[in-house]
């Protein structure tokens, strides 16, 4: 029996990045709109949002070599990168336009430049990060990029990297100086912190269990009260299922159609953070290298500088491996349970297709530390396992489905927004470029779930981000407008911090 009180416009599942940005949108658009957020963690941002769970990377293609692919023709395909370059620009107009309008502060605690650098060594690889740079560093995207070869130079830009290294080596990087670190978890609480202000109702520790259609068309959902150890039901016309790795659960049990014939699969990560204070200070930058063969696209490595807590940090990775939990703090029973009658032909399929990824998966998860170490040594010859220790960061769980290209059971490295045709739920889902781009994701969001009012809220959305609607690629003058003044509000044309 649902209780008639509980009854709201919106309920927000899970209070992670995605909830924050779409609960924080909306609340521009829709201010008279009451809105409510379960999350089952005592906090906001505490699952994959968290900075010490992701690898904070502002995704804008500027440095990942999995977003430019070489044909066979011999060309760099850019595509992906330009997409994904676009949706970051998105993001900083949305965050600058809430810095602008005082609705959050202190940018520096959530976002910090950071020079992008794609590193790469032997002589097939330095040509192809070459050509990669020739057809990036054309387009008014990537402007500002530098490629080098020289070691001297590159003693300039990665000294920890370059020191012992043999001198014949064939090495070379490109380095942009726009790029930047995210801590989303920060970003995740100070969005929950406005909301809050604005009569949001946030209630941490209650885990949504089921969710069900009512006979008058509304969504009710069923909540557990942990602290309170009782069951809770409320009721909305719109559902946003925002749970990261609990979603595609939610999914299913909400019955739509289009979450049938749709399975995860998890991969886990570990990162190796550098506890040497001085090593930390001999780096800054974020370096991206070459996936090795037969790795997944985000098993890339790569060594970061990183902001936390008003800290700077060094880590590495990340090294993917196998879970069968969806969450971090999820069950070992997830993976079991998210297999269906619906969707079991499917998820055989991928079993089958993906065999190398699982015995890869497997190998990695059995690396010891000095294993992973040697790895590490890749990036810097010199790295000492005394100064290093395991963390354990966040599950992703990547979507597998029947597509047209890949056939039945294909494993998807993408983002996937799933909502049912009336628009009355949405349920996010997979993981890359993920956070990055959820300004981006969330707007697909509204624009599916709430075509009747977009024509209404496209001035306002006009005015948070600029360039909605316009190919920033295309318009270089915009784009040079854009890039000065979120530079300007985000703080980002500022020098490091000194931090003790
Ligand atoms: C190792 C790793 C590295 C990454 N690196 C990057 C990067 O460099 N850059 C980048 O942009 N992205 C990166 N990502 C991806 C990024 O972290 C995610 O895309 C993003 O954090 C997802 O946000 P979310 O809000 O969907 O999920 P989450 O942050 O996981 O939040 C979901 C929330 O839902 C809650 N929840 C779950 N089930 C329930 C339930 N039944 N009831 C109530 N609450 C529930 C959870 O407790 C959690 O708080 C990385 C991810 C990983 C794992």
């Amino acid at each position: 029996m649902s209780n008639r009180e509980n009854k709201t416009d919106v309920i927000l599942i899970g209070a992670g990045i995605m909830s924050a940005t779409l609960g924080t949108l909306l609340k521009e658009l829709a201010p008279d709109w009451n809105i409510t957020v379960f999350e089952k963690l005592d906090e906001a941002g505490e699952e994959s949002s968290n900075a010490w769970n992701n690898a904070g990377t502002g995704h804008a293609a500027l440095c990942e070599l999995n977003y430019t692919v070489e044909k066979s023709d011999g060309s760099v395909d850019i595509s992906k990168a330009i997409k994904i370059n676009e949706q970051f620009q998105v993001s900083m107009q949305f965050w600058s336009y809430l810095v602008n309008s005082k609705l959050i502060n202190n940018p520096q605690d959530f976002i910090m430049p950071l020079p992008h650098i794609s590193m790469v060594q032997g002589e097939q690889n330095v040509a192809f990060l070459k050509k990669r740079f020739e057809a990036l560093s054309k387009n008014p995207l990537f402007k500002g990029m530098e490629f080098s070869d020289d070691p001297a130079k590159l003693m300039e830009w990665i000294p920890l990297i370059m020191q012992d290294r043999p001198a014949d080596e064939a090495i070379a990087a490109t380095k942009i100086d726009t790029g930047t670190d995210v801590n989303f978890g920060a970003l995740t609480c100070m969005l929950f912190d406005h909301l809050k202000t604005q009569n949001v109702d946030i209630n941490y520790k209650h885990s949504v269990e089921s969710i069900k259609r009512t006979k008058d068309g509304l969504w009710e959902v069923k909540v557990h009260d942990i602290d309170g150890c009782k069951a809770e039901y409320h009721t909305a016309k719109f559902v946003f299922l925002g749970a990261g790795g609990g979603s595609l659960e939610l999914l299913q049990k909400s019955g739509i159609p289009e979450g049938k014939h749709i399975g995860g699969f998890p991969i886990s990560g570990l990162f190796l953070s550098c506890k040497n204070q001085e090593v930390v200070e001999q780096h800054h930058a974020k370096v991206y290298g070459k996936a090795k063969v037969g790795a997944p696209p985000m098993s890339v490595p790569h060594l970061d500088t990183r902001y936390i807590d008003n800290k700077k940090s060094l880590l590495f990775g990340p090294f993917a491996g196998f879970s069968p939990k969806f969450l971090k703090n999820g069950s070992n029973m997830d993976l079991i349970a998210s297999v269906k009658p619906h969707n079991i032909t499917t998820l055989l399929a991928a079993g089958i297709k993906e065999m190398a990824l699982t015995k890869y998966l497997i190998q990695q998860l059995m690396l010891s530390k000095e294993q992973r170490m040697e790895e590490l040594r890749e990036f810097i010859p010199n790295a000492k396992s005394e100064d290093w220790d395991i963390v354990v960061a966040g599950q992703r769980v990547q979507v597998i489905k029947d597509t047209e290209a890949g056939g039945k059971g294909t494993l998807q490295f993408g983002t996937e927004v799933v909502s049912a045709a009336d628009g009355s739920i949405a349920a996010l889902l997979g993981a890359s470029p993920g956070a990055s781009t959820a300004v981006h994701v969330m707007l697909e969001v509204i624009k599916k779930c709430f075509p009747q009012h977009v024509k209404e809220w496209e001035p306002k959305i006009k005015e948070m981000i600029p360039s909605y609607g316009v190919s920033l690629m295309q318009n270089p003058e915009l784009l040079h407008e854009i890039h000065n003044s979120t530079a300007e509000t985000l703080g980002l044309s500022e020098k490091e911090p000194v931090y003790s």
